[in-house]
């Protein structure tokens, strides 16, 4: 089994229901749909043609925060090259030009100030305010191609919308009764503005993952980490508003402190960019994915080449083979070795007992060399702690719930099994030791490491570790 897991963006290219079958096969484990861009009501006839089609898969929705995007710049590639001068002016349902780029959000074009730079996409296309106003120019300073309605990235001063926004809780709003598994949550920048998502979406079956692409987001990170249940490393936006060198080195940082809290990690962005159009990667497009699984990410991103480009099946087997051959170098019981002590959410009881015991039963997994590690869980919150040390040996979550089963598709190294509730600790045991058997994880006298709630502590928190001898 590969343990690092893969998420795919859906979009034009890959929607049809014969191309996200095959994505299923080519092992992708989360499907992500942007909110972003189209209406409201084709998002959510999207999202509910994939879950019928991926009913055993985590779906990721993403909604856009105070992204500002241009108008459209239609569907052939506009080249804008260095020295070329533009006018930019405020408007919706108006079209980019070569000559004249519409920015869509009022009263943000005469607050620039000469000097100040304006990012286009993920930051190939820069441009320098030359003069600010309602028909504000610009230079450009790096060329490039512009598609579509790329993102804009103003000055940060001009873009201070909390969170959610009026866009957001509209998204929020018609996705209340359907069935995803993870909201991403764009341009975080403290714990309040999760806090403030998780009130208007007031619901308890949803993991918040928060996007961290700001400088506020980096500095608040541990805030942020303690009211997430998951991170993204979101290295497009990331990169464009921290000096580029900055990003690989707040990839580790952001993916060991995720990780330590027990929080899945996934690292986006331009990992197999080139193959939007081409069949081979970059050489250095493949380091980047293996190194991410070496940083000990839980999850690799694909953006834009699995949702318009032009093989998104042969990008998703290619990152594969990349994360599985990474895999095999990983230093799994120096991870595990040098995590150290670490409360795991808001440092309640619960979460401190589920620390202490996953850590304990991590300790005897290794000493005794057991061929699995079984965590019995309701919330997955037991499997997500025992994944933090990346243990060398499975780790197989039993679970009551099919919606904790989904989620636990982004969790590293988690192999999930759905049972029917209310089966007591030496039921749930016997079922693990079946299934071990059956797939040829554990043979007689194999040792198991067992987590559960025990009757005696309410079953409620996993309080209890067992060393099972397979009979
Ligand atoms: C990013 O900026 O890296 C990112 C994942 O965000 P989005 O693709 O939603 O712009």
């Amino acid at each position: 089994m590969r343990r690092t897991r893969i998420v795919a963006t859906i979009g034009p290219a890959s929607e049809s229901d014969e191309v996200l079958l095959d994505l299923v096969k080519a092992g992708v484990d989360v499907f992500r749909l942007s909110f972003a861009h189209g209406d409201i009501p084709s998002g959510v006839a999207r999202l509910r043609r994939v879950r019928a089609l991926a009913p055993d898969l985590a779906i990721m929705v993403d909604i856009p925060g105070p992204k500002i995007r241009a108008g459209s710049f239609g569907t052939t590639p506009v080249t804008l090259t260095v020295g070329d001068h533009i006018e930019l002016t405020e408007g919706f349902d108006k079209t980019s030009t070569a000559s004249n780029i519409v920015v869509e959000r009022l009263h943000v074009l005469a607050q620039l100030q000469v000097g100040d730079k304006i990012h286009i996409g993920d930051g190939g296309v820069s441009l320098l305010v030359e003069q600010p106003g309602p028909k504000a120019k610009a230079m450009v300073t790096s060329g490039g191609t512009v598609m579509g309605k790329p993102g804009l990235s103003l000055p940060s001063s001009l873009v201070n919308d909390r969170l959610p926004t009026d866009d957001d809780r509209e998204r929020l709003e018609a996705l209340r009764t359907e069935s995803f598994e993870i909201l991403a949550v764009s341009f975080v920048r403290s714990a309040f503005d999760m806090v403030s998502v998780r009130t208007a979406l007031s619901r308890d079956d949803v993991m918040l993952m928060a996007k961290i692409e700001t400088g506020e987001g980096v500095e608040n990170l541990d805030e942020i980490i303690a009211v997430s249940d998951a991170i993204m490393v979101a290295r497009g936006d990331l990169g464009v508003r921290m000096p580029i060198e900055e990003v690989p080195h707040l990839q580790k940082e952001i993916v060991r402190h995720g990780v330590r809290y027990a929080r899945p990690v996934v690292v986006a962005t331009q990992m197999l960019e080139s193959m939007t159009h081409s069949q081979v990667p970059t050489r250095a497009e493949v380091t980047d994915v293996a190194n991410a699984v070496l940083d000990g990410a839980s999850a690799v991103m694909l953006s834009g080449e699995t949702a318009i480009g032009d093989d998104p099946v042969a990008t998703v087997t290619t990152m594969d083979r990349i994360v599985r051959r990474a895999e095999e170098y990983f230093d799994y019981e120096g991870w595990g070795a040098s995590l150290g002590v670490q409360q795991i959410g808001a440092g309640t009881r619960s979460t401190r007992i589920t620390a202490a015991i996953t850590g304990a039963a991590w300790r005897a997994a290794m000493e005794e060399k057991a061929v699995a590690i079984v965590a019995c869980t309701r919330s997955g919150m037991t499997a997500r702690a025992i994944s933090r040390f990346r243990p060398p040996m499975p780790i197989v979550a039993i679970t009551p719930s099919d919606a904790t089963a989904r989620q636990l598709r982004s969790s590293w190294g988690v192999e999930e099994i759905y049972v029917s509730p209310a089966q007591d600790i030496d039921e749930l045991c016997e079922v693990a030791i079946t299934r071990l058997k059956r797939s040829g994880t554990a043979k007689s006298g194999d040792p198991i490491v067992i987590m559960a709630g025990s009757a005696s502590g309410g079953a409620q928190i996993t309080d209890t570790v067992r060393m099972l001898i397979v009979p």
